[in-house]
């Protein structure tokens, strides 16, 4: 599995690192757990980590740029491609390695994926995660460059099976890069139900430290501009209630970092200063007392390729408002876990969480219904959906079948 620009182990929540590390990193293991040996690449900073993380017996991470101390720009990291290639290469010929299949993560692992199927003659699986021109369609900016939607179609088009979270997504792809639609898989990505389980709301604000009496509302994710942080904070500053509501913001690149001064500012501006709570990003397993501790999960995004925070607060009984993107339209029932926004002004997204928030306070919404909603998403039915679409990818590659084109 190639993840060049974020580590499979990077810091989650961090501008360059959310789902899509926890989906490659989760399905390595559950594909390990099922006998396959898996290796992943990165090109991200190790940090203090080895160059080769064991991370179980026939599971490992590669770090091809193992420089503590460097950084790579996901925007920098294009023209340098061919030398990540070339110490992908010299490491697997150290080892007198090979591989049966490649299975490329965002269009810059697939660009250098690309180069691999046809040197190491493997079939090559590609999984986008997001897709330039629909982040640029739905977005609040225009910033996804000419250059990844180019080399997304072109990639689309030259390896030997996509696979994508929602139906949504594969409509789309077939649709703007002209795709056979049967070369396009779905795989809806899934939740690790033992780690995000119901707890005792109560005593998960104590452990962490947060109001046992308020109305918590949570948002967990990076603090970009597609995940529409600022019209839930308008939203929040409408909400006209006499209970105490405060708005946890977790994720984000630290406390002096651009962005989170940018919403503390927007905060202030809007009168909700005192109301708003910045605790930073919180180590993956952590974040089960956050989703317990809240009344309600805001999922306010502009686009999203699937939504992993979605599965998570439900998978702890957590109902979620949320914008209709990815998996939020199969997944949410009104009434029984959470309530799809329709209506995705501030007000309309205002006036759902305090639909929600009466309900939970009515008791309408019970934990354990709301988790029942998403126990058919897991990471070993992942890994088994994964492994027979590489099955398909290894029967197009066989016969020699022209990619993934081809309408
Ligand atoms: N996350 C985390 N700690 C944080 C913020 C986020 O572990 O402080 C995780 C979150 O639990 C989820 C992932 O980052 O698993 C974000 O995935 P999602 O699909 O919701 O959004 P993406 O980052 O892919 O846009």
């Amino acid at each position: 599995m190639l993840s060049i620009h974020s580590s499979p182990l990077g810091p989650l929540g961090a501008k360059n690192t959310g789902g899509m590390s926890i989906v490659i990193r989760e399905t390595a293991l559950a594909l390990g757990a099922l006998g396959h040996r898996v290796d992943m690449y990165t090109a991200a900073p190790a940090g203090r980590l080895e160059r080769v993380v064991q991370l179980r017996k026939n599971v490992r991470l590669i770090h091809l740029n193992h420089d503590p101390h460097g950084q790579i720009s996901k925007s920098g990291l294009f023209p340098h491609l061919p030398w990540y290639y070339d110490a992908l290469n010299a490491f697997v010929k150290a080892e007198d390695g090979a591989y049966d299949l490649l299975h490329s993560h965002y269009w810059l692992s697939a660009r250098l994926g690309g180069w691999a199927q046809k040197d190491w003659y493997v079939p090559h699986i590609v999984t986008f995660h997001t897709l330039g021109w629909l982040k640029n369609r739905f977005g609040p900016c225009q910033e996804e460059t000419d250059q990844r939607i180019g080399w997304e179609y072109r990639i689309a088009r030259t390896c030997h099976r996509l696979l994508v979270a929602t139906e949504a997504e594969r409509a789309a792809l077939v649709e703007q890069c002209s795709l056979a639609a049967a070369r396009v898989a779905v795989v809806p990505f899934g939740v690790n139900v033992a780690t995000f389980d119901i707890k005792s709301a109560r005593e998960a604000r104590k452990r962490v430290g947060l109001p046992v009496k308020a109305r918590l509302i949570l948002f967990v994710g990076r603090f970009v501009a597609v995940k529409g942080i600022e019209r839930l904070m308008e939203a929040v500053s409408m909400l006209h209630t006499p209970e105490d509501v405060r708005l946890l913001l977790v994720g984000g690149d630290g406390a002096a970092s651009s962005s989170t001064l940018k919403l503390r500012a927007l905060s202030r501006r809007m009168g909700i200063s005192r109301k708003v709570i910045f605790p930073g990003r919180i180590d993956h397993a952590a974040l089960v007392d956050y989703y317990n501790a809240a009344d309600v999960v805001a999922v306010p995004s502009y686009y999203e390729s699937f939504g992993l925070v979605v599965l998570e607060a439900l998978a702890c009984g957590t109902p979620v408002v949320a914008t209709p993107v990815g998996v939020v339209p199969s997944v949410l029932r009104a009434g029984e876990n959470g309530i799809v926004v329709q209506d995705q002004t501030a007000a309309g997204i205002a006036d759902s969480l305090s639909r929600v928030l009466k309900w939970t306070a009515e008791g309408r919404i019970r934990p354990r219904e709301v988790r029942s909603t998403v126990m058919d998403y897991s990471w070993p039915v992942v890994a088994s959906t994964v492994l027979n679409q590489y099955a398909i990818a290894n029967d197009t590659f066989c016969r020699g079948d022209s990619p993934a084109a081809g309408r």
